[in-house]
């Protein structure tokens, strides 16, 4: 049932190995295949070992899943634009997917937008804390921990900390904050994130809660659908599941509480500078960052919200003239008007962009504003439409055109 919690590990010693904590994605994604309640499952995978460069794998075969278990936080693959690009938004397929909060709130959105099938695919949803951009990791470990990023055989965020453990079984621990300060440590979107817990996604799953010492994760049930697989999976002896106890709720509670603490102080860091400006700071500010746009459409293509066949940046649309660079300002501003309200502050824009724009840092700033006006917090639930397309009585009668700009 909806809102059932429980600990639970997987039952097979090899997935149990395999697997960050206890293997019960892997085996919940492996037993999803074999009971045939999925054509194949969607999961990021080590491209030749390298644990650097994560490839969404598309998999039918079950034993293959167990080459997905362990988390990949250096890996930050852009999961939701995948199933709508490459798999038809599932159209014609019924997935299991491994998704972080923000893979399964575009998702949501794209289903809102009919470009994913939703009614097809389990979201299985991991907890995360953050993820690194690879290059940036691999210069964190030589210069700040001092190890051969290819020595390094896992990642761990935890209470503030980044944690790394090496192929001899040694672990080095670094404060986040401090490495953030330094330019290392995690994205830029990710510091600013507030969903650390997938609850919109058929089951949450992580390690807050589970006793110390203990292989196992917690999992809460997010839908029917989550339930049922998990049911189903418990039945069949694949996982074993029992109830957490009091502590261990209220542990993941807190730790979920402080994630969202850190989050507020990164965005009150990022945000609170552009507040003090003025209109024209802030003008000039943005307008500096869109100078540099060499008009490489990158974060047109990375944007997992972006979906117009016929897309009004392309200079035969009329809107922006071809042959220029850096093309007018209305480049970018044309493509914050069409996601801004859909926003799920992934990060790929940025991630994508050669010149170095912060564009989730503006495309959340106004997120942040358009979510206060009109109580929307995109990808959360596939019910509430966006608000740029539902009109509200009280939003006609708004006749303030500053808005948005105070
Ligand atoms: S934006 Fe949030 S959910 Fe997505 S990778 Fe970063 S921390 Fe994780
Ligand atoms: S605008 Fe950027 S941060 Fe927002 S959903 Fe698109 S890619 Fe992600
Ligand atoms: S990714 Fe950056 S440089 Fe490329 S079009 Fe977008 S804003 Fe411009």
């Amino acid at each position: 049932m909806t809102g059932e919690m429980y600990i639970a590990e997987a039952t097979d010693e090899r997935i149990r190995e395999r697997g960050e904590h206890g293997g019960v994605v892997t085996a919940l994604l492996k037993f999803a295949l074999e009971s045939g309640m999925v054509d194949a499952v969607l999961a990021v995978k080590k491209r030749n070992g390298n644990r650097y460069d994560g490839v969404p794998s598309l998999i039918t075969e079950p034993e293959e899943v167990l080459e997905c278990a362990g988390v990949l936080h250096c890996a930050p693959v852009n999961v939701a634009r995948c199933v709508k690009e490459y798999l038809d938004g599932a159209k014609g397929v019924r997935l299991a997917v491994v998704c972080k909060p923000c893979d399964a709130r575009a998702m949501i959105e794209l289903a809102k937008r009919e470009q994913i099938n939703l009614a097809n695919v389990i979201m299985i949803g991991v907890n995360c804390t953050g993820t690194l951009a690879p290059s940036v990791a691999r210069k964190m470990l030589v210069e700040e921990f001092g190890v051969d990023p290819e020595d390094v055989v896992r990642e761990d965020i935890d209470d503030g900390k980044l944690i790394i453990t090496l192929g001899d079984g040694s672990t080095r621990e670094k404060d986040l904050k401090e490495l953030e300060e330094r330019g290392y440590g995690r994205r830029e979107n990710c510091r600013r994130c507030e969903v650390s817990v997938p609850r919109m996604a058929d089951l949450a799953c992580g390690k807050w809660g589970v006793p110390e010492g203990r292989r196992a994760t917690f999992v809460e049930v997010c839908s029917e659908r989550g339930g049922e697989l998990l049911k189903k999976a418990a039945e069949a002896g694949v996982i074993r599941v029992e109830a957490p106890s009091k502590e261990a709720i209220d542990e993941r509670e807190r730790k979920e509480r402080e994630a969202l603490e850190r989050s507020k102080e990164w965005q009150e860091r990022y945000f609170g500078e552009l507040k003090e400006m003025s209109s024209e700071e802030r003008r000039r500010y943005w307008f500096d960052y869109f100078d540099r746009c060499i008009k490489c459409f990158g974060c047109r293509d990375a944007c997992p919200i972006c979906y117009c066949k016929e897309c009004y940046l392309e200079a035969w649309r009329g809107f922006i003239r071809g042959g220029e660079v850096p093309p007018e300002r209305a480049f970018p501003l044309i493509r914050l008007a069409h996601v801004a309200d859909s926003c799920v502050n992934c990060g790929q824009c940025q991630d994508a962009c050669p010149a170095e724009i912060p564009l989730s840092r503006l495309y959340q700033a106004v997120n942040k504003e358009l979510q206060r006006v009109f109580k929307y917090v995109p990808g959360m639930s596939v019910e509430e439409r966006p608000p740029l397309t539902v009109i509200t009585e009280e939003e006609l009668r708004n006749d303030d055109p500053l808005l948005f700009l105070r």
